[in-house]
């Protein structure tokens, strides 16, 4: 965060994707986002983000919010009232990520339509805000017909791609994320943060679709 802090222009989720779709030219443009909603995002990130400054999007899913089940590898869930704290932030947005991490290749439109409303209406009860950005869970796009339920809701989406998203040239609905991983070590990071190591993302992408077979969520 340090690096970025000093390095780029790090900007709200909104920012950066009014930037995009005016087309105007924002050189060294990040926004930080997180997925899912596990505690470790109040508990340690937000301080963080609190140290520096720095504007951040979590896009959330809310079945786990609600049901207190952990998410993969004993991920606790956040609580409702630790989102009000990181809202009360200023610093920090809240986007949907479906209600139970679905993924949206392979359900039908009527779970898809129940996921995405489900997700948005716990948000707006708990936390008395309408999230404005999606995100695929998996980084998995949806079939056509579900991607319009998408857009019909959210003013961005989120997929994988580890590459730059261009200003005047990019779908707000196919925005590219590049995945910041321990494993990548300051060489790695650097070079996602210049918007590198796309190949190495479409490698993993392939190798997805292998794990992901037959999952749902
Ligand atoms: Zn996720």
């Amino acid at each position: 965060m340090a690096h970025l802090r000093a390095a780029m222009c790090v900007e709200a989720l909104d920012t950066v994707v009014d930037n995009l779709e005016s087309g105007m030219t924002t050189t060294n443009s990040v926004a930080l986002t997180v997925d899912d909603g596990t505690a470790d995002f109040v508990d340690v990130a937000l301080p963080i983000l609190l140290e520096f400054q720095l504007p951040a999007t979590l896009y959330l899913s809310t079945g786990f919010v609600d049901s207190r089940k952990s998410y993969p590898a004993n991920g606790r869930p956040v609580s409702w009232a630790g989102l009000r704290d990181a809202l009360s932030t200023g610093l920090v947005t809240i986007g949907a990520h479906t209600h139970n991490h679905v993924l949206l290749d392979r359900c039908s439109v009527a779970v898809a339509t129940e996921e995405l409303d489900r997700c948005n209406e716990r948000i707006e009860d708990e936390l008395g805000m309408t999230p404005r950005h999606f995100a695929y869970p998996k980084a998995v796009p949806a079939r056509v017909d579900i991607e319009a339920l998408v857009r019909a809701r959210y003013r961005s989406a989120a997929v994988a791609g580890t590459r730059s998203n261009v200003p005047g040239a990019t779908d707000l609905f196919r925005l590219y994320r590049s995945p910041i991983q321990n494993a990548d070590g300051w060489e790695g990071f650097s070079r996602k943060v210049n918007g590198g190591m796309r190949t190495e993302d479409d490698i993993r992408r392939v190798i997805n679709v292998a794990r992901y077979r037959g999952k749902a969520s």
